[in-house]
């Protein structure tokens, strides 16, 4: 669908854009759909900050009722030699014919460009940018325009209300709160890292009945599950080991436990994936290799199981 009043917002944003950043964007593409549109431009680096910028300065063109000006010309060549800083989609003007068409926001921006568009940046009324995405080295912004961008805006205040409600922030400074908030929350994930490491290293493997087996086995609540494979993967480098570890998270609805189960390399007889999935049957899932399994079981079966891997292990 072409929204001719989207599009020309497209036109200025861009062009404001390119005074903030210096220098002529390529545009690979413009979507326009009936929600929303998208503008599609190739460039390695886009600041927020400018993006912001750009969003005001189109705002303020709009309050300004700047012309769109239409003029036409023989070719591109032509063009260009009236327009020097000339914008030229190529995709986009090869659809015309014979003559070029150059669209001139005043005092702002000039394109060439072959879809239909606005006589005064007034129409757009309200150009709100609604989310940005980055693609290698292409840049997408969302936006919207008119009705759609005021209900946009009204759906952001809310969204940022209910942040500020929830994090009992306060309007002004919640960037801040939420910065704090993430710097605290690397700290405790440090914590919590270190004291894994703590609590693993503190198991004293026990030794099997028949076959002698050094066996690391504990069953946990709260730790860094990607820690506890790492440790696994350490200790089963050790001759003659298995390491049998349950975790169980916080959260008390939850009626699963994450399980890891490995073997050092000489102990070929034992298959992990085989052992577990005849023990855990339907109280547990996942799998692996017949030496690293992961996966989870019922958190009320987590002892029975891992007593029932160390013997099976046992009997081998
Ligand atoms: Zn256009």
């Amino acid at each position: 669908m072409h929204n001719k009043i989207a599009h020309t917002a497209e036109h200025a944003f861009i062009g404001s854009l390119q005074k903030l950043m210096g220098q002529t964007l390529n545009v690979r593409k413009v979507e326009h759909r009936e929600a929303d549109n998208s503008v599609f431009i190739l460039t390695p680096h886009l600041e927020l900050e400018s993006i912001i910028k750009a969003q005001s300065d189109v705002n303020f063109l709009i309050s300004m009722g700047r012309k769109v000006i239409t003029h036409s010309f023989v070719s591109l060549i032509e063009a260009e030699k009236h327009f020097p800083r000339l914008r030229s989609n190529v995709e986009r003007i090869k659809k015309e014919s014979d003559s070029i068409r150059v669209i001139e926001i005043e005092d702002h921006d000039v394109a060439a460009c072959a879809m239909e568009h606005a006589c005064n940046l007034s129409e757009c009324d309200f150009f709100l940018v609604k989310g940005i995405s980055k693609n290698v080295s292409e840049y997408e912004i969302n936006f919207v325009v008119g009705k759609q961008a005021k209900e946009t805006a009204i759906v952001a205040s809310l969204k940022l209300l209910n942040i500020c409600n929830k994090l009992g922030a306060n309007f002004n400074t919640v960037e801040n709160t939420i910065g704090k908030l993430k710097a605290d929350n690397e700290i405790y994930h440090s914590k919590l890292k270190t004291l894994t490491k703590e609590k693993l290293e503190s198991i004293t493997p026990s030794t099997s009945k028949h076959n002698k087996i050094t066996i690391v086995q504990g069953i946990f609540s709260g730790l860094i599950d990607s820690e506890i494979r790492s440790f696994a993967g350490e200790k089963i480098a050790e001759h003659n080991t298995i390491v049998i570890i349950c975790n169980m998270n916080h959260e008390p609805n939850d009626t699963v436990v994450n399980i890891v189960f490995a073997r050092n390399e000489s102990l070929v007889y034992i298959d992990c994936n085989k052992i577990f999935k005849d023990i855990a049957g339907n109280d547990g899932r996942g799998g692996g290799t017949p030496h690293f399994v992961t996966g989870i079981v019922n958190r009320e079966k987590a002892t029975g199981i891992v007593r029932n891997i160390v013997d099976a292990v046992d009997n081998h």
